[in-house]
């Protein structure tokens, strides 16, 4: 069922939860971390949903401290999603299409594996499948994001307490792997779930969930609260360890809508990982020591809110949202942050130092 999106539509008023542990962001210690990605998500795909919603109060607008990431990767300007993905959650720059991986052939550990070996519960919640760059750069090391049958050995492997998103046929098909992973997994204790609805109702981890063959469909097509029910069923899972977590969110279609070049599903798109960034901040206001950093891992489209009217000494007659390319763009990116720590993000910096920042604060030493 296709979705038509009415553009004239106000936004519903704006429910912010009474704000308390989250207005305070210095010298509170980091306990929890819940890190958004907007995978392609550039400063003019945030300011296109703020005019979507007349400039109403966007979850953005929420953001307590931004800062400016440089997305560069080893070989290129621009970057791709797993040297990205394994640059936030590695440190490290890599060359495009490897994650977890130096371009010597090094594999270097990620922030999920740091935070598994320090007793914290780790999460992470995606759209797309969980084989993408963007997840793979989180819990994988492959020479090419492409070596479909190594990453999701690793993600099996690693066994976070959650991981869910689309993707079943990479773990299950003989096409892409020699071994049924879904098996293997559930051998070695991991709960598999294969909707959404069997994820709610679930709470025994780690819990692996792959909700579609391949990439979770994109929200034209289904409803916005995938996200968020998502997240909040991981939460709230993973908050019963005392140690604290460390949770990776991923608006993985914001990218597709952006190199389709397709303004209502980007619009969409947004829609759904506005509603997981409001989630996000909520609970930081409500549990004491979570940090939120929102950030993308790369602009895509080179996205320009324009004016209809070139002459720009007249009273507006309308915008549209354009685009420069059907790829990625070396814009930088923005970051928003909420919470314990959020005043640490502030500045003109790497994508490497957003890795460093969650560090020093979540994992110590
Ligand atoms: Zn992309």
């Amino acid at each position: 069922m296709m979705r038509k999106r009415i553009f004239l539509l106000l936004a519903a008023a704006m429910v912010v939860a009474a704000p308390t542990f989250g207005k305070n962001p210095k010298n509170q210690k980091v306990k929890n971390v819940i890190f958004l990605i907007g995978d392609g998500m550039g400063l003019a795909a945030v300011t296109s949903w703020m005019v979507d919603q007349h400039y109403d109060m966007t979850a953005f607008d929420r953001a307590q401290y931004t800062g400016l990431c440089k997305t560069y990767s080893k070989n290129n300007r621009v970057t791709d999603s797993a040297a990205s993905a394994t640059a936030l959650a590695t440190g490290y720059k890599t060359d495009n299409s490897m994650v977890g991986r130096l371009p010597d052939g090094t594999d270097v550990p990620n922030i999920t594996e740091m935070a598994k070996d320090k007793g914290l519960s780790t999460g992470i919640v995606i759209t797309s499948y969980l084989l993408d760059g963007t997840p793979a750069g989180f819990t994988a090391h492959a020479t090419n994001r492409g070596d479909r049958e190594d990453i999701a050995r690793d993600i099996v492997a690693l066994k976070p307490d959650v991981i869910v998103g689309g993707g079943r046929k990479y773990f299950v098909d003989p096409q892409y792997t020699s071994e049924n992973l879904i098996e293997k997994a559930k051998a070695e204790g991991v709960t598999y779930v294969s909707t959404p609805e069997e994820f709610y109702a679930t709470r025994q981890t780690p819990i692996l969930g792959l909700f579609s063959e391949d990439s979770y469909p994109m929200v034209i097509d289904r409803d916005s609260d995938f996200l968020t029910d998502a997240m909040n069923h991981t939460l709230d899972l993973l908050d019963d360890n005392k140690k604290g977590f460390f949770v990776m969110v991923e608006g993985s279609h914001i990218d597709h809508a952006a190199h389709a070049n397709n303004a209502e599903q980007l619009l969409f798109e947004m829609e759904e990982f506005d509603k997981a960034v409001n989630a996000a901040f909520d609970y930081a206001d409500t549990h004491k020591g979570t940090l939120v950093v929102v950030t993308a891992d790369h602009e895509t489209g080179g996205v320009v809110v324009v004016s209809n009217n070139k002459d720009f000494t007249k009273g507006e007659s309308g915008i549209d949202i354009k685009f420069a390319t059907g790829g990625h763009s070396g814009t930088l990116v923005p970051v928003y942050s909420y919470g314990a720590g959020a005043d640490k993000f502030t500045g003109v910096y790497e994508n490497t130092d957003i890795f460093q920042k969650i560090k020093a604060l979540l994992i110590r030493k």
